[in-house]
């Protein structure tokens, strides 16, 4: 990485570019550093600031989603893998996974559990409602369960800081509190406009989460339709004599819930609003909250009980393709998977495999 100077503006030079230290851009820095191509990681605000700022952070094997899945089972080993981690400690809380759905789907469960346990090695096991049957301090509510002892749930934006960390460690440079806002030119002499900075680069990794539905001037997607939707969660404090529950996603309704430090759990309910703007800053819908409570209930009887702490209110990027990579219309800038509500049980091994895809196609 080369830096000069010149009318006020820093010019620098990079063979790799990362934009956006979310957890997604975060891993692919780290496996690209850690493979000897450490990338200059440039990043609007702060390592995590975005969706991953305020995510359950609920890791799982089992999603209906086959790419999802097959990445999130990967993921798990790693974020239980202490010697994977810088500080020797591995990010995953193992309180467990429930996965809830209609009593007909129990087959694919089982199929889910055969999967798991062949491919990745994770231990699972289906359970049916017998009538009030709970599964570590949550009710099944008359669904049948996949339970993943061996998931849980992560810090994200923990788990952001240690890529980063790595990546820095393995040769990267760190830019924050750099937007990105326009980009240039074609493969090997792409032109990255930011205020008062101009890189070159060779390949650029667009990481940007939601902010992807409303890019960079000059980046277009081909072939993709990027969106973003709303996310709302609440934290709420468990009575006194309540212990923590295992972490749970009601696939029926979309319900979840996780357990946090002390006496607090975090939960959620779909709120479906389309076509976010990334850079606002929505109140919290309190009816949405009021429907929450009423739904999480169902299946953590405690919750009229609890206080309610905080109301969590952002958004996540989705999109209509499985590809981990996608295209844009100037050769050598790529535009990552974004998060489709799963971009934490995901990122160690997306990461993984976007870095290696870069780095097998030297024309990338
Ligand atoms: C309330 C909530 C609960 C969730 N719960 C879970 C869960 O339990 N499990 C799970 O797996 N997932 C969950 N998710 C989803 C998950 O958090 C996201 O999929 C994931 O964090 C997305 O990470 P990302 O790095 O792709 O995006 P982000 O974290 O949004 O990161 C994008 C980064 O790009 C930067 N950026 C944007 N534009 C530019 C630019 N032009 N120049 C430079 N930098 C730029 C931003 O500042 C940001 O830091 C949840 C999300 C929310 C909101």
């Amino acid at each position: 990485m080369k830096s000069g100077g010149g009318s006020g503006r820093t010019d620098v030079t990079a063979e790799y570019v990362v934009v956006g230290a979310g957890i997604t851009g975060a891993s692919i820095a780290a496996h690209l550093a850690g493979r000897g191509a450490p990338p200059l990681i440039l990043e609007a605000g702060q390592p995590g600031c975005g969706a991953t700022r305020v995510s359950g952070g609920m890791v799982r094997g089992y999603d209906p989603d086959p790419t999802t899945a097959e990445l999130a089972s990967s993921s798990i080993a790693r974020y239980a893998e202490p010697s994977g981690w810088n500080t020797g400690v591995a990010p995953l809380h193992r309180v467990g996974a429930v996965t809830l759905a209609w009593l007909d789907q129990s087959e694919d469960l089982r199929r889910a559990q055969g999967e798991l346990r062949a491919a990745s090695g994770l231990d699972a096991h289906v359970v049916s409602d017998a009538g009030g049957s709970e599964v570590a301090g949550v009710r099944l509510a008359g669904a049948v369960a996949l339970v993943e002892p061996t998931a849980g749930y992560v810090d994200p934006v923990s788990v952001t800081r240690l890529f980063v960390r790595q990546a820095v460690r393995d040769g990267s440079r760190l830019m924050t509190g750099t937007r990105l806002e326009a980009v240039s030119g074609t493969g090997g002499r792409i032109l990255l406009r930011c205020a008062g900075l101009t890189v070159r680069a060779r390949i650029v990794v667009l990481a940007l989460g939601g902010w992807t539905s409303r890019p960079p001037s000059g980046v277009h997607v081909v072939g993709a339709l990027i969106g973003t939707r709303s996310i709302q969660a609440c934290v709420i404090r468990r009575p006194i004599g309540v212990p923590p529950h295992t972490t749970f996603v009601d696939l029926r309704t979309g319900c979840y819930g996780r357990p946090m430090t002390g006496r607090r759990s975090l939960i959620g309910f779909p709120l479906t609003v389309w076509g976010v703007d990334p850079d606002s800053d929505p109140a919290a819908d309190i009816g949405h909250h009021r429907r929450t409570l009423e739904e999480v209930r169902r299946f953590l009887p405690w919750v009229p009980r609890g206080q309610t702490v905080r109301l969590v209110r952002s958004f996540d990027g989705y999109c209509d393709k499985a590809d981990l990579l996608l295209r844009t219309r100037s050769p050598g800038v790529w535009s990552v998977r974004v998060g489709n509500g799963g971009g934490v049980r995901v990122a160690p091994e997306l990461g993984r495999r976007v870095a290696e895809q870069l780095l097998a196609r030297p024309d990338a």
